[in-house]
């Protein structure tokens, strides 16, 4: 029996082993720490009867972990260099696949339909490359797969945005995108320490339980995602100035003021004020009236 994978010496010896060197554009921090992985995997909530999806593997720190709770892993690494460590370091464990591609070029719904057609659930477990984590998400909830969890270490400002609630400085366009396709949590705080190399910021552990239905009717999904990004142009304007800005009508303010009345919400507030309830009925109030 091998030791663990997310070990400092373990880590090392695979790392000098492979004469691998990190690549900081691919946003290469690999997990040192049995206690942060078990965190993660218990956030997952994964049995023999489920399948896990992870994103950027490394060299299977939290791979092994999630090959010992699910009933098939797919890992998705980008760097090619790291797939003849991941198909040593993974040997023991014939029910994870490894495919080397770039998540984002990768076809997710006939990747779900060939390898996960026999799991009752499927979720996203993965420490993701900070450069990409906003880009990799949204494709992952826009594209709407049959997923139950997506569990990720993220920069820890961002996993603050995703779960914020209004009124305060880090509820935005974010927020708001990531709750009505999902209900965040936020489940720890990590510090640099558990990785080789460190990276410069904070991490933290979400998780965001993928909803069957959104939690507001739209008539329109993208002229909803549309008004809430314009609402939040320049957040020190009003709601009303941001909309002006942004549907440019003949009959200008009071237009757009009478509208925003009509859905209720006073015009002189500001964005970060409104809940995705209030986005909704705005958003539904000027699709009728034909903005
Ligand atoms: N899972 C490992 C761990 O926890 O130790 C490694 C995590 S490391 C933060 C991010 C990993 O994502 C790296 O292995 C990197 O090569 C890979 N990666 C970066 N961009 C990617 C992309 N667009 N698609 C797939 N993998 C990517």
């Amino acid at each position: 029996q091998l030791d663990n994978i997310a070990t400092p010496g373990r880590t090392k010896d695979i790392i000098r082993r492979h004469g691998f060197s990190f690549k900081k554009s691919l946003g290469q921090n690999f997990l040192i720490d049995q206690n942060i992985l078990n965190k993660i995997v218990e956030a997952a909530e994964l049995d023999p009867t489920k399948g896990a999806l992870e994103i950027g593997p490394g060299i299977g720190a939290l791979t092994e972990r999630l090959a010992q709770s699910a009933g098939t892993v797919t890992a998705v690494e980008i760097d090619k260099r790291l797939i003849p460590i991941l198909e040593e370091v993974l040997e023991p464990y014939p029910h994870v696949h490894v495919q080397q591609a770039d998540v984002l070029d990768v076809d997710l719904p006939a990747l779900f339909e060939s390898n996960f057609k026999d799991v009752s659930k499927v979720s996203v477990v993965a420490n993701l490359p900070y450069y990409v984590t906003t880009p990799i998400l949204m494709k992952l909830l826009e594209e709407k797969l049959p997923l139950e969890h997506i569990v990720v270490m993220i920069q820890k400002e961002v996993a603050e945005r995703m779960a914020a609630s209004p009124g305060g400085k880090e509820y935005g366009s974010l927020s708001i995108a990531v709750q009505y396709y999902s209900v965040p949590k936020l489940i720890c705080t990590v510090p640099h320490t558990v990785f080789i190399p460190q990276p410069n910021v904070d991490s933290a552990v979400i998780r965001l339980t993928v909803r069957e239905q959104p939690p507001v009717e739209t008539k329109d999904e993208a002229h909803f995602f549309d008004v809430v990004r314009s609402s939040f142009t320049q957040r020190r304007k009003t709601i009303s100035n941001n909309l002006k800005s942004r549907y440019t009508l003949p009959e200008g303010r009071e237009r757009i003021d009478a509208m925003l009345v009509q859905a209720g919400i006073e015009p002189s507030r500001r964005g970060e004020t409104l809940s995705l309830q209030e986005f909704a009925t705005l958003s539904n109030v000027l699709y009728e009236a034909g903005i």
